[in-house]
């Protein structure tokens, strides 16, 4: 989204709840046009953030600009922002027309045009033909639909999503993960989602923002997110990762260093300069571990000797646990082939692990 304009600005945004400080000078860009996802533990202030901009919430201090216009003073039901609540918040005795249709009727809409636009915005959630049921004739998919429809008939600069698909089972969840993502190219209405589930945040996102204790700490795509994740918190926020303490011992070319993981050598890349002698955390996916037969390490490479602690299939993968000898454990995640003889590692079987030059993320350890 390289030229992407500026849609949506928090300015230094300070928000406290009583003595409780939530928000402490934060600040994000949100772009015209896209997916935008806040991610991060329960009670960390995604919520909170999404309040402001609707305007249910006042900010103590800071600003909030839409299109460059400060809209502290605007009521929330001047804003050109709906929210989609968790909840469905559906008016139980309102047929499902009714429902979507309530805001435009708000806004005095002609019958004729209210009647074009929901028809319209209930296709585009798929539900053309539910015009007359009741809320309680609805599955809980169907209703997450309605709430969107709802939404969306009144063409918001912003759509506000917080934790929308939490009460749906995985698989309609799954399934209404890729529907929200095409909807939002369709309509090319900017969306903001809240929630604490990273797979949520990767599959439907153009740019995550990572936040902790009301703080952002990465912002970036779904794949610099996971692959690149700037500090500790947020590696481990996002996935599963393996962790290599070591130390820098030579800068073997431009960002290119020997680290001394416990006297096993590596050279790895780092995205920022490092000096000999740092103490880094060399990160790595389990998809990115290598696993050998202790017989069939390669010689010329160096890895860590450990044992199996535990296989589990989960269909795509098998993921097995190493307890290294180094103390270290380990969780690898390798595809599943029946036909690789390598897949037969049994319990207490020691193996050989390893990764393949490039493939690790670098962090310095300590304080950021
Ligand atoms: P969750 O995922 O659990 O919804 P969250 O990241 O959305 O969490 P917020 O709802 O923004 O977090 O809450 C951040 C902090 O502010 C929490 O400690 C919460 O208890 C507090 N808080 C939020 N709203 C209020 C309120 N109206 N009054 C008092 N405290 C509040």
């Amino acid at each position: 989204m390289a030229d992407a304009e500026v849609l949506l600005s928090l300015r230094k945004i300070v928000k406290g709840f009583g003595s409780q400080k939530v928000l402490s000078e934060f600040s994000l860009d949100i772009f015209d046009g896209e997916f935008f996802t806040i991610l991060g533990p329960s009670g960390c202030g995604k919520t909170t953030v999404l309040r402001l901009i609707a305007g249910f919430e006042q900010a103590d201090s800071g600003q909030i600009l839409l299109d460059d216009a400060d809209i502290a003073a605007v009521a929330a039901e001047h804003r050109p922002v709906n929210t989609v609540f968790q909840s469905y918040a559906l008016f139980p005795h309102m047929s499902v027309a009714e429902n979507v249709g309530f805001g435009l009727r708000m806004a005095a809409v002609t019958k004729a045009e209210i009647k074009q636009r929901v028809a319209e915005a209930l296709a585009v959630v798929k539900l053309s033909g539910f015009e007359s049921r009741k809320p309680h004739q609805l599955s809980g998919g169907q209703k997450q639909r309605v709430a969107i429809a709802r939404a969306i008939v009144m063409k918001p600069k912003v759509l506000l999503l917080d934790e929308s698909l939490s009460a749906l089972d995985h698989k309609l969840r799954q399934q209404m993960q890729m529907e929200l993502k095409q909807i939002q190219r369709k309509l090319g209405i900017t969306f903001v989602y809240v929630t604490h589930d990273q797979e949520e945040a990767l599959s439907m996102s153009d740019r995550v923002l990572v936040m902790n204790h009301g703080q952002p700490q990465q912002i970036g795509s779904p794949r610099e997110i996971y692959e690149a994740p700037r500090n500790m918190f947020v590696a481990d926020f996002i996935g599963e990762i393996n962790v290599f303490d070591g130390v820098v011992e030579a800068e073997n070319d431009e960002l290119s260093y020997t680290v001394n993981i416990g006297g096993v050598k590596k050279v790895a890349g780092a995205e920022f300069r490092l000096e000999v002698g740092d103490e880094v955390h060399v990160l790595l996916r389990p998809e990115d571990l290598r696993i050998e037969y202790i017989e069939d390490q390669p010689k010329d490479e160096q890895g860590f000797l450990g044992k199996v602690l535990e296989r589990s299939y989960t269909g795509k993968t098998i993921d097995t646990l190493i307890a290294l000898e180094n103390g270290n454990t380990l969780r690898a995640s390798e595809f599943f082939n029946e036909d690789d003889p390598d897949f037969d590692y049994s319990i207490n079987q020691r193996v050989w692990v390893s990764w393949i030059d490039g493939w690790e993320h670098v962090i310095k350890a300590g304080p950021l």
